[in-house]
Parts: structure tokens; C-alpha cells; sequence
């Protein structure tokens, strides 16, 4: 059985003050679902320090574990303070940072040295979605971005279709489930059957307490990445209750 898995990116979104959200969350931290908050990184220190029950993540790390790379943070460091996951691959990253494929494959594998578990994002853009080019760009970035060695403990994938993603739009069920689906396949197909239905898959886009039920029951949804409505504790918390 995968542990259903609530996962919450602040992206850049966050003062000290925010930190007061996640005592707000613990409660419903508490069920059968595992809650993880990932805040902008100047928060992920005082939240692995404030949060009980909640698992704390990065939105990003480097390839290297140190050296000279001006404002960048290693995997290792997230570690160090008290990080037991990160979000690598992420659209905005792929878009701002011109982040490829081989360069979310490294991250990803220094984020393993390291000992964080990756929620790794796939998802395709609309223009690709009508070209009906969707299963070809997932499976793309699926084979491009894990490295070898993917466990059920250290790796995550969630499916963010560019064009959901704070706009308020949602695949249809049969979308999500098609997506995922496949992707059930193609990591079954790689790591072998054990691996590759122990990987929790996560559905992210414009994932609010009104659509979060619906989406919960599509097959091999395990979860959520939310990004506006996880900032609010009075937003997560039913979502979280969702999956409980
Ligand atoms: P959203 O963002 O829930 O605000 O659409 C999701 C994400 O980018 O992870």
C-alpha cells in the first residue's frame, strides 16, 4: 500500500510569519496521509525546527554537494538542517532556469547522495497537449530526468500539466488517470514491478479543497502537489482530510 502523500510548494511565497500556517496543519497531519511543506529556502531551517508532524522540503538544489556556486544550496545542506525532501524539475524551474532534463537527472541523483527522497515534476505544455504529444513529452521526461537506482522511499513523481498550474484549469478525470496510468507503466516497466508500484504519483494544478476529492479517487493518484492553495492552513487542511 503507498502512504498518500500531501505535498505543499510555497515556490516564492513566504515571510517568518507564515510559519504559524503549519501549526495549523499538524492536526490534520496527524491521519493516515503524510503531509510535506516545501517553503522558499530561507524558511526550510525554521520550518523543519517548528513543524511536528509535517515533513519539510526544498524547491531545488544544486548538483554539486559545495563549492564555489554563488547562491545556490546543495542537497546536502537542505539535509543539514533538518530537509527530508526536495522538488526538483519543477516548470518554473524548467522555464526561469532553463533546467533540461540531464540537469534535473544530476540534481536529482546529488539530492539520493545526500539522503532526501525527490518529488520530481513531469508535465507537459498545452501547445503539446493539442499536438496530442503528451504520453511522448512524459515519457520523455521520465526516461531524461531519473537517474538509475529509483526506490519507492527516495523518489516521487508528480504530473503538473503546465497549463493547470495556477490557472484555475484541471485536466479532466480521464486525463489525470490516463497520465498516470502510464506512468505507473513506464516506471514498472524500468525499476521492475516492486519499484515501480511502490512510487507514489502525485497529481499538481490548480488543486483547491473543491477539487481535491474528485481527483483523489482517480486511479493511481496517490496524492497532490499544491502550490497557492497550500499556503493557507485553512486551504491545506481539507485537502490534507482529503487523502486521510
Ligand atoms: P498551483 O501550483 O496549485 O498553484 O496550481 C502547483 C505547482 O506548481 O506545484
Amino acid at each position: 500500500m503507498r502512504k498518500k502523500l500531501a505535498a505543499g510548494n510555497w515556490k516564492m511565497n513566504g515571510l517568518s510569519e507564515a510559519l504559524s500556517e503549519l501549526s495549523g496543519m499538524e492536526e490534520a497531519a496527524k491521519g493516515d496521509a503524510e503531509v510535506l511543506i516545501c517553503p522558499p529556502a530561507t524558511l526550510v531551517a525554521a520550518a523543519a525546527g517548528a513543524a511536528s508532524g509535517i515533513a519539510i522540503g526544498g524547491q531545488d538544489c544544486h548538483a554539486a554537494a559545495s563549492g564555489a556556486h554563488t547562491g545556490d544550496i546543495s542537497a546536502t545542506m537542505l539535509k543539514d538542517v533538518g530537509a527530508s525532501y526536495v522538488i526538483l524539475g519543477h516548470s518554473e524551474r524548467r522555464t526561469d532556469h532553463d533546467e533540461h532534463d540531464e540537469d534535473v537527472r544530476a540534481k536529482c541523483a546529488a539530492a539520493w547522495e545526500a539522503g532526501l527522497s525527490v518529488v520530481l515534476c513531469v508535465g507537459e505544455s498545452l501547445d503539446e497537449r493539442e499536438a496530442s504529444n503528451t504520453l511522448d513529452i512524459i515519457g520523455g521526461q521520465l526516461a531524461g530526468s531519473i537517474p538509475d537506482g529509483a526506490t519507492g522511499h527516495n523518489l516521487v513523481v508528480a504530473y503538473e500539466p503546465i497549463w493547470a498550474i495556477g490557472t484555475g484549469k484541471v485536466p479532466t478525470n480521464d486525463q489525470i488517470g490516463e497520465v498516470h496510468d502510464f506512468m505507473r507503466a513506464r516506471l514498472e516497466k524500468r525499476f521492475g514491478e516492486g519499484v515501480g508500484r511502490s512510487v507514489r504519483l502525485l497529481y499538481g494544478g490548480s488543486v483547491k479543497p473543491g477539487n481535491a476529492s474528485e481527483i483523489f479517487a482517480v486511479s493511481n493518484v496517490d496524492g497532490a502537489l499544491v502550490g497557492g492553495a497550500s499556503l493557507k492552513a485553512s486551504d491545506f487542511v481539507p485537502i490534507i482530510e482529503a487523502l486521510n
